[in-house]
């Protein structure tokens, strides 16, 4: 026997989500999760409208989150050459913070069990799964979702390949009051070795958060003078730095950033969000992949769980090939786009050609974002 149908390891948004979504099935769900919500992320917090519908149906309630809605794109070169677009889909201005905790009420109400503690090995034998936490206490289940974010101790424990190799990449995130900001603007502004998002949240706070790689962070080693020396060269971040006031005391930081491809199967592990693949943050578009790719794996392992002849080898088949078709294409373009960006002379040639070819912008904006959920 087992102590439940599904262990999720990662109360983020994807393992939120496939809780919430697995519980309305009426499936046994233990969500493990290592910081009790509500609690700050590094995130620039623009989420695609892709997901609305899908959490609608959920019963998530994000009507009463007063999110902001977002329809324009600025975006700015290193000198400060700036365009801006309207976003065809749009999104919402939600804080990590609100967002995450929201999820988890709902996925409390639907009796969703939670345990706040840190999974550190997970092992699958007997066609089931044993889950061991920082406390040595240990889960079995049926089905186990790997929803863990970017990286974790579990990933070297799985020797998955992208851990093997440094990565180059730190992301960080305050927010600030500053009320000129446009609410239904996403700025991205590139900066020497990086690219920073400006956007406002529901409290009316604007979240600033960016992307830099080590090389060019390192000559400063710390914010504060990053900020200073690198970030505010950007005309636009020069303004918003001096303008305005912090609201953290301290901005929060996230290392080792991988890009890589990585598997959405691991060991029988259902990868989830960040864990299956990072998209380049750029695209705005890692928070919807991460709930949409809940969906998928929910659907296929409700099969699973509720049909005999639906076997672990076909779960495992069709949420690979599911996986792949929904989210490859959208990765391969964010990279190519990132490669783009950080090209101080090709970033001032795409910013060229988006500002005379209003479509062209559109269109790379699409590539990188999914149709609406269908549900
Ligand atoms: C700089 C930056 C800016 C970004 N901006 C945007 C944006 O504007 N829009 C957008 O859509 N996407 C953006 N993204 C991407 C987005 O943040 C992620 O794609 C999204 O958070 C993925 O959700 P997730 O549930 O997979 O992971 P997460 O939200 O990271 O959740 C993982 C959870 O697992 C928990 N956990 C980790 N290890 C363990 C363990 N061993 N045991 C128990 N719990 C564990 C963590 O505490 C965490 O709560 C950005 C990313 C970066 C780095």
């Amino acid at each position: 026997m087992y102590d439940y149908d599904v262990i999720i390891i990662g109360g983020g948004l994807a393992g939120l989500t496939a809780a919430i979504h697995l519980s309305q099935e009426k499936h046994e769900v233990l969500v493990l999760e290592k910081n009790p919500y509500p609690h700050h992320k590094v995130c620039g917090e623009y989420v695609s409208n892709e997901i609305i519908p899908y959490l609608n149906k959920l019963g998530v309630p994000l009507k009463n989150s007063r999110a902001v809605q977002i329809d324009k794109l600025q975006l700015s070169t290193v000198s400060g050459k700036a365009t801006h677009a309207k976003l065809p889909l749009g999104g919402i201005g939600i804080s990590r913070y609100r967002f995450d905790a929201l999820l988890y009420e709902k996925a409390l109400e639907n009796g969703v069990q939670f345990a706040f503690e840190s999974a550190t090995a997970i092992a699958y034998a007997d066609d089931s799964f044993l889950v061991t936490t920082a406390n040595n206490t240990t889960f079995s289940s049926r089905i186990a979702i790997g929803a863990y974010g970017k990286r974790s101790t579990i990933d070297k424990q799985l020797n998955r390949d992208f851990i093997q190799r440094k990565s180059a990449w730190l992301g960080v995130k305050a927010h600030y009051q500053w009320d000129a900001f446009p609410e239904n603007q996403v700025a991205l502004h590139n900066f020497k070795g990086g690219y920073a998002g400006l956007s406002k949240t529901e409290t009316g706070a604007v979240n600033f958060c960016y992307l830099a790689s080590y090389k060019s962070f390192q000559e400063e080693k710390s914010v504060a003078g990053f900020n200073a020396k690198v970030v505010a060269k950007n005309p636009f971040l020069n303004d918003f730095l001096a303008k305005a006031t912090p609201i953290f005391n301290q901005p929060i930081t996230i290392a080792q950033l991988s890009f890589a491809a990585k598997q959405s199967v691991e060991n029988h592990i259902i990868m989830c969000g960040d864990t299956a693949g990072l998209i380049h943050p750029l695209c705005g578009n890692g928070m919807a992949m991460a709930i949409h790719s809940a969906k998928i794996a929910s659907e296929y392992i409700h099969n699973y769980l509720t049909e005999e002849r639906y076997s672990r080898t076909q779960l495992e088949s069709d949420y690979t090939t599911a996986w792949s078709t929904s989210f490859k294409s959208r990765l391969w373009m964010g990279r190519q786009l990132q490669a783009l960006l950080l090209s101080e002379n090709l970033s001032k040639l795409a910013l060229k050609m988006v500002t005379t070819s209003p479509g062209l912008l559109r269109k790379l904006i699409r590539n990188t974002h999914g149709k609406p959920i269908a549900c």
